[in-house]
């Protein structure tokens, strides 16, 4: 089995497979844990449910909103927790019984025969396995090519500096002076802060907004990271190839929260390759099956994406009232407890699971179920 990409979906593949006998290679152009792509912020009991907490750096049980007209402090129903991505790649590492080489993927290539392989073209040659995986992140290296290129694909922008200094608060800026579309944050890390702009918006040029709410909270513009992030769900398997994390479009809409999903479909992803490893399905059914429930996610996302686009037509003047409406304790409570249950930890998500392979909306939800809101549309 190969798996291209050892960052939080490549490396929870792999770990759902350990122990399972399967050879199962892993890939990436880095050392695994070498390259942080994000602010590493992730619900406290995602690391607790993964056997993860050793990478925590700060814990947050309240969230900071600023907007031009004000400000709210949302308290949150769980906590939220910035971690350290080497060390968390690390463990995540120890807890697979993969091998791990160093190579450049570059794209599909011609299986030397049609005995059902997968051949991938890397910088080290070519790789063959009957089950591959991609978790390359947004460029989706093995697909047979969509034309999926910023500024014209469906994807946001997201840079950060990483200046030294403390905060006891996770904080956002929905502000027009930093982004249009989007959102500016500052996520503490113990001795770190990582501050940064995301743009829905891919046009939207994130560096000067960035350096500028930096400056503005008086820290250092160092350390700059940023990177493209998907925010649409894309199919799941093509061509053989199985896809997970931000590679399909794993990335929430609105937040861009990608790492609890890169994990949580990972984990999908390497029970059903588990499966195929133990004889119990072939690589079809597997195909079809992860498909299914990549697929039932698909109206969470749509309705995610619909609020995104939705926040930047919201007046600036309208916004700081209804921040501090939507703020009451209770609906809170309702809108993050949902947020949460999109992609709930693994200990929670046994019955969750197979409820959302059969996903036929969501009765308590205010607004309605799926099924109104297509018929209202
Ligand atoms: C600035 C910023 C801040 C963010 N903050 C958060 C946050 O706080 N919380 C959160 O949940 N999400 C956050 N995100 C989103 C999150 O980073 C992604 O959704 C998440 O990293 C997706 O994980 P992944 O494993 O699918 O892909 P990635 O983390 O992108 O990993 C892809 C892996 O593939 C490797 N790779 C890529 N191309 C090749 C190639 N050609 N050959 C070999 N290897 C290759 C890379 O080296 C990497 O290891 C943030 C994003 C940005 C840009």
């Amino acid at each position: 089995m190969l798996i291209c990409g050892a960052s939080f979906a490549g490396l929870a593949v792999a770990r759902e497979l350990a122990g399972s006998g399967a050879d199962v290679l892993i890939v990436d152009r880095y050392e695994i844990g070498e390259r942080q792509t994000s602010a590493c912020g992730i619900p406290t009991e995602w690391l607790q449910a993964t056997g993860l907490m050793e990478a925590e750096r700060q814990r947050f049980s309240s969230l900071l909103i600023h907007t031009p007209h004000g400000r709210r402090r949302y308290e949150l129903p769980w906590t939220f927790s910035t971690f350290d991505y080497r060390e968390l790649c690390e463990l995540l590492w120890r807890q697979c019984d993969a091998r791990f080489e160093t190579a450049k993927v570059n794209g599909r290539a011609r299986p030397a025969n049609g005995n059902g392989q997968v051949a991938v073209e890397t910088d080290r040659g070519v790789l063959s396995a009957p089950l591959v995986v991609d978790a390359l992140g947004w460029r989706r290296m093995l697909a047979s090519g969509d034309g999926y290129q910023p500024p014209d694909a469906p994807l946001s922008r997201g840079l950060e500096v990483h200046p030294g200094g403390e905060s006891k608060d996770l904080e956002v800026w929905i502000d027009r002076r930093y982004v249009q579309a989007g959102y500016g944050w500052s996520f503490p890390a113990r001795d770190e802060l990582r501050i940064g702009v995301g743009s829905f918006d891919p046009r939207f040029h994130v560096r000067e907004t960035t350096e500028l709410l930096a400056e503005d909270l008086g820290s250092e513009r160092v350390r700059y990271q940023g990177n493209w992030i998907p925010h649409k769900l894309r199919r799941a398997t093509e061509g053989g190839v199985f896809f997970v994390g931000d590679s399909a479009g794993h990335c929430l809409p609105l937040t861009a929260e990608g790492i609890r999903t890169a994990l949580y479909f990972g984990v999908a992803l390497g029970q059903e390759l588990r499966e195929v490893h133990e004889g119990g399905q072939d690589r079809e059914q597997a195909a079809s099956r992860y498909a299914e429930f990549h697929d039932s996610h698909e109206w969470k996302f749509r309705w995610m994406l619909r609020v995104q686009k939705l926040v930047p037509r919201i007046p600036p003047r309208v916004l700081g009232p209804m921040i501090r409406l939507l703020g009451s304790k209770r609906f809170v409570k309702w809108s993050f407890d949902h947020y949460l249950q999109i992609a709930p930890p693994p200990a929670r998500s046994a019955n969750d699971q197979n409820g959302a392979r059969h996903q036929q909306g969501d009765a308590d939800h205010p607004l309605g179920t799926e099924r109104d809101l297509v018929e209202t549309k």
